[in-house]
Parts: C-alpha cells; sequence; structure tokens
C-alpha cells in the first residue's frame, strides 16, 4: 500500500517545542509530522503568508452552555458584555439557562460550539458536561480530549442523583472506550461551593481523570473558611444549602491534595485566589505517582469579573502547569483559544509569545496526557494543525505575527486530514 505523503509549505511553521522556523516545511505522512524543518523540495501546498502550529488544546470549555440572554435592566454596556459581573449573581442566571433548556436544546448547542471550536482550530478539548450528554457528539468529531461528566450536590440526595447518572453514562460508555480511544471519560466534582466532600472522594475512586473549579472567587474562600458569605446566602435561596455540609479542608488547594483526593489527575477550571502558600502543592513533581495537577486559566472569563489579577505568571515561575482554557459562551465571547490567547497577550504584552504558545498548545496536552501525540509538532505525533493567516509584516519575534493580529485561523487540520478550512485559505 502506498502511503499518504503531502508537504505544506509556510511562512512560518511554530513547533512549539523548538524555535519558529521562517520559510518552513511540514510533511504529513500517513495522518502523522514526518518531517518539519526549512522547507526543501517542492511542496503539495505552498500555503503562504501563515503559520502553522498545533492545533490548539481548550483545556475547559462547557459545549452544552450558550451565550446568557442580557439581562433585561441591562445597561447597553452591560448587554455588549463591556461590564464587569458579580460572579454570585452570574452563576443563578446560568442555573437558570440550565434548568429551562431541554435535552434537544444542549445537544444543539454541544453541535453548534464543536463546529466552532473545530473551526477556530482546536483539536484537543476538556469538555466538562452533564451526565455525559456531550460525549456522543464529541467522539464523534474530529477532536481528541476528554469529556467530564459534572458531580454536583451539597444535599446528599442531589449528589447521589448526579452520581447516579454519571455511572450509568460510565457503565455505558466504559466497555467501548479503550486506551487507543480519541476521547477518554473523565469526571468533574463541579465546586467546593456546590459539590460535597464525599463526591469529590467517590470521583477519585474511580480511577479517571478530573476536573473541578477550584479558587474561583474571593466568596469560595469566605465559604470554605467560616461556612458564611454571600455563596451560602446564595445556595440557600435556590435551596442548595446543606447545614450539614462540611468542607474537605479550609482552602481550595484541599480540594486535590488532601490524603486520597490526591491519587488522581487534575485539571483545575481558573485558580485565581490560590494563596502564594499552595503554589507548591500545585507543582507536577508534588502529586504521587505521576499523577498530574494543571491549573486552566481563561482569559476573558477572568476579566468579565473583574477579580483579583490571575497569578498565572507566578504559578509558572514555580513549575505548575497552566494552560489556556475559554469556559463557556456563558462567560466568554468565543471558543476560540487563539482569541484567548491574544486577549491575554493584549493585557500583558511583556509574557514571551513562546509561553504564552505553549500555554495554548503542549501545557494543555500534558494536562490531559496527550503529550506524547499533540501539542508541538515533533515527528511521529499526530498531524494536528491549525494554520493561521499573518499580517503584511515583519517582526523580530514572529510570535508577534500570531498574537499581534486579529487574523483569523484559515484552516484546521486533525490526522493530517483537513477538517475546517481550506488549503489555498479561499
Ligand atoms: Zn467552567
Amino acid at each position: 500500500m502506498r502511503s499518504k505523503l503531502v508537504t505544506l509549505a509556510a511562512r512560518y511553521v511554530f513547533p512549539v517545542d523548538g524555535p519558529p522556523i521562517e520559510g518552513g516545511g511540514l510533511t504529513i505522512l500517513d495522518g502523522r509530522i514526518g518531517a518539519v524543518g526549512p522547507l526543501t523540495g517542492r511542496p503539495d501546498f505552498d500555503l503562504g503568508n501563515v503559520a502553522i502550529v498545533p492545533g490548539f488544546v481548550n483545556a475547559h470549555t462547557h459545549l452544552e452552555l450558550g451565550p446568557l440572554k442580557p439581562r433585561s435592566e441591562a445597561t447597553p454596556a452591560e448587554a455588549a458584555g463591556e461590564i464587569i459581573e458579580n460572579e454570585v449573581e452570574w452563576l443563578r442566571r446560568v442555573i437558570n439557562q440550565r434548568r429551562s433548556g431541554s435535552e434537544h436544546t444542549l445537544r444543539s448547542a454541544v453541535q453548534r460550539n464543536l463546529a466552532s471550536t473545530i473551526a477556530s482550530g482546536t483539536t484537543v478539548l476538556a469538555d466538562t458536561t452533564t451526565a455525559g450528554l456531550s460525549w456522543k457528539q464529541v467522539i464523534q468529531a474530529p477532536v481528541r480530549g476528554v469529556v467530564f461528566a459534572e458531580l454536583i450536590g451539597l444535599h446528599r440526595a442531589r449528589g447521589l442523583q448526579t452520581s447516579e447518572e454519571a455511572g450509568a453514562w460510565l457503565s455505558k460508555i466504559r466497555p467501548k472506550t479503550d486506551a487507543s480511544a480519541l476521547v477518554r471519560p473523565g469526571l468533574s466534582p463541579h465546586a467546593p461551593y456546590s459539590t460535597a466532600g464525599w463526591l469529590y472522594h467517590k470521583a477519585v475512586q474511580n480511577r479517571l481523570p478530573l476536573s473541578t473549579h477550584l479558587a474561583e472567587m474571593p466568596e469560595e474562600l469566605e465559604l470554605l473558611e467560616n461556612r458564611e458569605g454571600p455563596l451560602r446566602r446564595f445556595l440557600e435561596e435556590i435551596g442548595a444549602w446543606d447545614d450539614e455540609w462540611e468542607p474537605v479542608g479550609s482552602r481550595p488547594a484541599d480540594y486535590v491534595r488532601k490524603g486520597e483526593l490526591r491519587n488522581a489527575d487534575w485539571l483545575i477550571a481558573h485558580g485565581t485566589y490560590f494563596d502564594p502558600s499552595e503554589f507548591w502543592q500545585l507543582r507536577p513533581e508534588a502529586a504521587p505517582h505521576d499523577h498530574r495537577v494543571a491549573v486552566a486559566f481563561c482569559p476573558r472569563t477572568h476579566a468579565r469579573f473583574g477579580h483579583a489579577p490571575h497569578p498565572y505568571r507566578a504559578l509558572l515561575e514555580r513549575g505548575v502547569i497552566v494552560c489556556l482554557g475559554t469556559d463557556s459562551l456563558a462567560s466568554t465571547p468565543s471558543l476560540s483559544v487563539l482569541d484567548e490567547a491574544r486577549f491575554l497577550h493584549r493585557n500583558d504584552p511583556s509574557l514571551g509569545g513562546d509561553l504564552l504558545l505553549t500555554m495554548a498548545t503542549l501545557f494543555g496536552a500534558w494536562a490531559l496526557r496527550l503529550e506524547a501525540t499533540a501539542g508541538s509538532l515533533r515527528v511521529g505525533k499526530s498531524a494536528d494543525l491549525a494554520i493561521v493567516a499573518l499580517p503584511n509584516r515583519e517582526e523580530s519575534d514572529p510570535h508577534a505575527l500570531l498574537f499581534d493580529s486579529e487574523l483569523p485561523v484559515v484552516a484546521t487540520v486533525f490526522r493530517g486530514e483537513l477538517v475546517s478550512g481550506t488549503w489555498d485559505g479561499t
């Protein structure tokens, strides 16, 4: 059988685990990267003024959620999303959206959001979903990653219900999902303020990748420290508060580090309010038996709620893996990781472009144990690529061509096949 071989040429190739290559070439051989380096010979497709980068990794999203309706009393600035919103009030609106949405509405949102995810150059994703709802659609899409079923409830009855639903989903799909599957199942205890400690412990016993929202807002710290504050009042109001509730610990890191909770891979969404004294616990080597922990930072969602500055730089300096996520359309305007990276670049231009691109690709792949297959352009890895149009100018650091730009992703390639866009950008 003849092998399928295609050579692409681009103004720049960004391998991520090596420096950018001007006048680069990348050869796809049977769906994998066969060669990467300066172009030699005639390419099959000369893509012109574009960058070839690894497919982006969206390390935190909820595909089933759509944009929130503007509040009736919203000012024009609020309606345009240019506001700082109280996160507890926002939670109320998201819960309303979920409660009023039928399964059909949720599945249509998954389909739409998967399409825009792929068109934005993402080839790896970590999706959190109700009782495995998005699974069927995600495994049929040209992506790899993990689908986390949500566990939620402070009340025992509510917690049992979500845990039974997630268990039923797992027993249905696990026999059909082997180690070579592109998408694996995981579990996501939602957050310390919404999810009883026993659900966190139960999640660990399943030996699956885990994800949780952690150190997300100051109200969470207040609740963990003294069981009081706006979150408690909110939970009481919606009937979700449990007088018997005891936190796993008084600090967010306890939820992924205390006792047997250490014995799992944890992908932490947000992580804004970890205390510097907790940072060391989030380093890869602080996890026993090669269990992994990483923080998925969602820059535009973070900005929406006017939080304290995110400690991503301090975390990275201490060796913590920080990757990027979009979170859902309920808190960010698009599901593009490149848009998130560009937003972060605008707000923090001195963050190195090479580090920013690594956060948007390889670090997320590592967090999902996919770094041997995806996340960088290395010979033998899967040919999962995003092709990004570049501006007509020169830059001393070519990463600025990617991030200091509004030009779109023109094509997405998954396992060597074009899954969005065209080779010639038409
Ligand atoms: Zn989230």
